[in-house]
């Protein structure tokens, strides 16, 4: 089902062993999103379970260091890597006739899944893309919240935190936005730990993600800054490796919430210049600080620093976004392209796209290529097929240096349309 995934990935997806700390008290298991289970005398505390495929590998990784009983099962928020590996724990429940565990989350997560049930396909069909090299193939829906755990205690807006005692341990739960609108995070101060769930990922914060709802930066510096002022020794992120040590520990979470000022701050103060999106976006990159793009945790592995851009935008800025009135109503680009094309031919625009490419111009290129694709004749296969060859060559050399596992996954769905295309196309000559 789940195909091998770049380097780079691997840790992000969890494919190492689990980890056992504090005195054999505290599991960490990755798969995929990272599980944590908290032994207690008087039973297990779950903080999130993996997606449903996972959910069997993570309960028997579970079930080999101890036999007692979940009695509650925290979801971090709603995403389908965190809330749906359920179905093993549950069924151990009944067959043992133990008591039904406690379920906590935050009232946005119910409100999640109910509109999950409403765009189910449409989330299928963008997680797909998002997910691409690592559901090749996959017929099934990735997510499907048709099935769900109903909870039990849930959070609400106006009181944001819930603590409860199991065993001799206390657990204190803080809700905040950041990634999701639903976000929950652990601390439990007897075993100096923290599970943040997706606002700690072992990349940039997955702030700007282009397929998905708005997310919120300056929220998210601010739980950041909540999380450091714990002073945990062990922080359980929602992806990649158990961060420990008191120093690292405050070191991720004070560059995270400093990036995330950074980012909000610097469009915020170009919004009140009157600018618009594309010199934000430009000069953004432009002023990027070294610290941040140095900064293990920050790479570039699963979010970028380039869509966190597009977050802030988005969470202040209307969609008439380039101060152009020409694009308050475009018109189709297949139209304004055969208009190019009667001023230029194709094989102009296609050796100026050949240039550009070999300058290094590759996005340029793109740009140019663009007009042949999009605006000549279907019969024009010949032009046509170049246009497309020399896109997917460029697309392929984009992913080659694209460091971001979504806009890697972009390029990659594009460049398997072009192929798809090119079948067709060379299959008709
Ligand atoms: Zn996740």
């Amino acid at each position: 089902m789940v195909r091998k995934v770049s380097d780079g990935m691997s840790e992000f997806f969890g494919w190492f062993p689990s980890t056992i700390f504090e005195n054999n008290t505290c599991i960490f298991i990755p798969n995929f999103a990272n599980t944590c289970v908290f032994d207690t005398m008087e039973g297990l505390v779950i903080f999130d379970v993996p997606i449903r495929q996972f959910g069997q590998k993570t309960f028997d990784e579970l079930r080999k260091v101890t036999n007692k009983p979940v009695r509650y099962i925290i979801f971090s928020h709603g995403h389908f890597d965190h809330a749906f590996g359920y179905d093993p724990f549950i069924e151990e429940i009944r067959k043992k006739g133990w008591e039904m565990p406690e379920v906590i989350v935050h009232e946005n997560c119910v409100k999640r899944f109910e509109k999950y049930d409403t765009l189910d396909r449409y989330h299928n069909w963008i997680n797909k893309q998002q997910f691409s090299s690592v559901f090749k193939g996959e017929r099934s829906s990735i997510v499907s919240a048709r099935k769900i755990l109903d909870p039990s205690i849930i959070l609400s807006n106006k009181k944001s935190s819930y603590s409860f005692k199991l065993g001799d341990l206390n657990f204190e739960i803080f809700h905040d936005i950041g990634e999701t609108d639903d976000s929950l995070w652990l601390w439990v101060p007897q075993k100096k730990t923290i599970c943040s769930g997706d606002l700690m990922i072992s990349s940039f914060p997955n702030v700007g993600n282009p397929f998905k709802v708005q997310r919120y930066p300056k929220d998210w510096a601010l739980a950041m800054e909540k999380m450091r002022d714990k002073n945990a020794e062990y922080l359980v992120p929602g992806h990649g490796r158990l961060i420990e040590g008191g120093e690292n520990v405050r070191d991720v979470l004070s560059i995270t919430a400093e990036v995330m000022h950074f980012v909000h701050d610097e469009v915020v103060k170009r919004l009140n210049e009157g600018k618009w999106f594309e010199q934000i976006y430009h000069e953004m990159v432009e002023i990027y600080p070294e610290k941040f793009k140095k900064h293990r945790i920050l790479r570039d592995t699963y979010g970028s620093y380039r869509f966190a851009i597009h977050a802030v935008y988005r969470l202040y800025h209307g969609w008439y976004d380039s101060g152009n009135p020409t694009d308050l109503f475009p018109s189709k680009t297949a139209d304004i392209s055969r208009e190019l094309l009667k001023l230029n031919s194709e094989i102009k625009y296609l050796k100026h796209a050949s240039k550009l490419l070999s300058e290094g111009k590759m996005q340029l290129a793109l740009h140019i290529l663009d007009i042949i694709i999009t605006g000549t004749d279907e019969q024009n296969k010949e032009i046509l097929i170049d246009a497309l060859k020399l896109k997917l060559k460029i697309l392929k050399m984009k992913m080659k240096e694209e460091p971001s596992f979504i806009a890697n996954n972009i390029l990659d769905n594009g460049a398997h349309q072009i192929k798809a295309r090119l079948y067709g196309l060379e299959n008709s000559i």
